[in-house]
């Protein structure tokens, strides 16, 4: 098995262009962040899968969850899914809000990106940021860790930061999940 790559918010610019080409390389990217030990379904677990990637690259069927076969393709169960947005984009949105000092707006994403609708960005923001709140890396197909970065740690290395929202209360437990401070939309 190939070595794990390493999640995208830890990846440079450059690397994040030469990891990424296309959308191929972002699905293998996926697979080997998601499954490292070997693709399993997103609904039950199992690892005995049907390898429908001949009909349909990466895509799997498990015939533990349907007679039929449960059919699921390498976003299924993601953030990802059900979007008509390839997922180089969403790589590279969730690389801008976390590699970005204080984070970054769903308007300033919209802008950078250059895609056609503020909706569009406002949606993978939030999908993301929701995510990341939760603490759901699965969710995020295993592309980013919870690590010091964002896990307390000192404030002057904190990418990401969150009002408590209390309004008040200088708070703040260390061992908190943090997001980006730029709450716009949320
Ligand atoms: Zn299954």
């Amino acid at each position: 098995m190939a070595k794990r790559p390493k999640p995208v918010h830890q990846l440079t610019a450059a690397q994040f262009e030469e990891m990424f080409p296309h959308e191929e390389a972002c699905k293998a990217y996926l697979v080997a962040r998601r499954w490292p030990e070997g693709v399993r379904c997103p609904r039950c677990g199992n690892p005995k899968l049907y390898d429908a990637s001949l009909y349909k690259s990466f895509h799997w069927q498990c015939r533990n969850c349907a007679p039929d076969g449960y059919r699921f393709s390498v976003i299924a169960g993601t953030i990802f899914e059900n979007t008509n947005k390839p997922l180089r984009d969403w790589f590279k949105v969730t690389h801008l809000m976390l590699t970005s000092k204080k984070g970054m707006s769903a308007l300033q994403i919209f802008r950078y990106m250059g895609f056609g609708s503020y909706k569009t960005a406002w949606y993978m923001c939030h999908r993301i940021r929701v995510a990341l709140t939760e603490g759901d890396m699965q969710k995020l197909g295993g592309i980013v860790e919870v690590d010091e970065t964002y896990i307390g740690g000192k404030d002057k290395n904190r990418h990401w930061d969150k009002k408590s929202g209390s309004g008040g209360r200088g708070d703040t437990g260390k061992r908190r999940l943090l997001v980006p401070s730029n709450g716009r939309g949320m």
